[in-house]
């Protein structure tokens, strides 16, 4: 273990693990931490402690924090836990008891007092003053807005109410101060999160707020419209398809919020989806992206879906392919079920044998490539407005509407080596694989 050497700006090193919206936690932290003049390393070593962000949602995800806890502690030797592994009993304490404090996720502000009790913050007027967008790990032309955290559902796979709570609205005149900010800093795309997109307000009784001095109801349709003001790309994930979503649809064609909907179905078979507790009647959801995609002929919608949930049959998993072929959905994820420690559906019979549930997810992975293939190819010919991640030597890596940062696809602009990381482009697309498009830029 090694000693940090002494300095005059008290340092801090992060480690972010999980999903988007333990991304999300950690920049809280960070703009926190910056904010209180602490500097942040890049390595252990230029440390004096060390913050890890955890995500415990499933077995392998445990292990991996719970390594990286491990290196941390190797490394440094002052090591701050957070994040969901945190809100887990003593799973952390218990394989790690040197760590200085554990909390669960969202928990910015005991973050902040362990970091406060283990490296005092020093005041200098210089390294108080942070960005007003906060700090972000995402590149700079994209961010995610948190706008809310927890979730009223009880799907049984899944143990995220009981490690964040019931869902916690953010007040609407807050998230879009951040979102206005942000879209000052230079962000070109919001990243709507949370854990249940569509329930937005649901616990505050859709209170009023304000934003620039005028009303406005926290709900997810208000929230968009004044999105939409903002003239960025505007995406949403995590949708569950209530009918409010349907009001959705009018913003998305007139070109306020992306056409683009990330809606986890998980399943298609009646039996199962109420097994798994999940909202949604699968004939209803036929019917309602029929009249979606009406109304809005490019919309892209991305869903992901469990293979081998406890009971699952033969018969109920081809339901699953039969659904695929009719719902047409451009981008799908499946994951084999996995036992989360602590779900319910762990206690359901007639589990599904490990082999299987992978061998149905590669099933119906296959099926889908078709499907996807199939819906990148009516873009081939036509031309459409992307926005630069990146240059290397292939040209420009692009995305299109829709394409979500890091899980979608990517449009490769074969001639777009002088396009710039955050700038917008039309292209026309002229060829596709299973998951990309392949473009030129289009004459101005
Ligand atoms: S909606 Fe279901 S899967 Fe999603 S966070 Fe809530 S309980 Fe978990």
């Amino acid at each position: 273990m090694s000693v940090p050497a002494k300095r005059s700006i008290p340092t801090v090193g992060f480690v972010s693990l999980g999903c988007p919206k333990a991304t999300s936690d950690s920049e809280q932290i960070l703009t926190r931490l910056r904010a209180e003049g602490y500097a942040i390393s890049p390595s252990y070593e230029g440390a004096d402690l060390v913050v890890v962000n955890t995500c415990g949602f499933i077995d392998a995800a445990v292990e991996e924090s719970l390594d990286a806890i491990g290196e941390a502690l190797a490394e440094n030797g002052k090591v701050i836990v957070t994040g969901c592994l945190g809100a887990k009993g003593d799973i952390v304490r218990t394989a790690h008891p040197q760590v200085l404090a554990v909390t669960g996720p969202h928990a910015a502000q005991e973050v902040m007092e362990a970091v406060h009790a283990h490296l005092p913050p020093q005041h200098d007027p210089f390294t108080d003053l942070v960005p007003p967008q906060g700090i972000r790990l995402t590149p700079e032309h994209y961010a995610y807005l948190k706008i809310s955290e927890g979730c009223n559902h009880r799907c049984t796979f899944c143990i995220i109410p009981s490690l964040r709570g019931d869902l916690v609205s953010r007040p609407i005149g807050e998230v879009l101060k951040e979102a206005e900010a942000l879209a000052l800093a230079g962000v070109k795309e919001l990243l709507v999160i949370s854990q249940d997109t569509s329930a937005y307000g649901v616990d505050t009784k859709y209170r009023t707020g304000f934003w620039g001095g005028k009303p406005v109801k926290t709900r997810l349709y208000e929230l968009c419209k004044a999105l939409g003001e903002l003239g960025l790309w505007v995406r949403l994930h995590y949708v569950y398809p209530y009918p409010s979503v349907d009001d959705l649809i009018p913003l998305m064609a007139e070109g306020k919020i992306l056409p683009y909907l990330d809606i986890p179905f998980q399943h298609a078979s009646e039996r199962i989806l109420k097994l798994m507790k999940r909202p949604a009647s699968a004939e209803k959801v036929l019917d309602r992206i029929q009249a979606w995609r009406r109304e809005v002929p490019d919309l892209t919608i991305r869903s992901t879906f469990i293979t081998g949930f406890p009971g699952e049959t033969e018969s109920e998993f081809n339901q699953l392919l039969d659904f695929l072929d009719e719902a047409q959905l451009d981008r799908v994820g499946a994951f084999a079920y996995s036992a989360v420690a602590g779900a319910v559906a762990n206690q359901l019979p007639d589990p599904v044998p490990e082999a299987l549930r992978d061998e149905r997810r590669r099933r119906l992975m296959q099926h889908q490539e078709d499907i996807s293939t199939q819906r990148l190819e009516r873009k081939i010919g036509r031309r459409i407005q992307v926005l630069v991640d990146d240059i290397d030597e292939e040209g420009a890596i692009a995305r299109s509407a829709g394409d979500a940062p890091e899980i979608d696809g990517l449009v490769i602009v074969t001639d777009g080596h002088d396009l710039e990381i955050g700038e917008f482009a039309e292209v026309n697309v002229a060829d596709c694989d299973v998951h990309d498009l392949y473009a030129t830029l289009a004459a101005e």
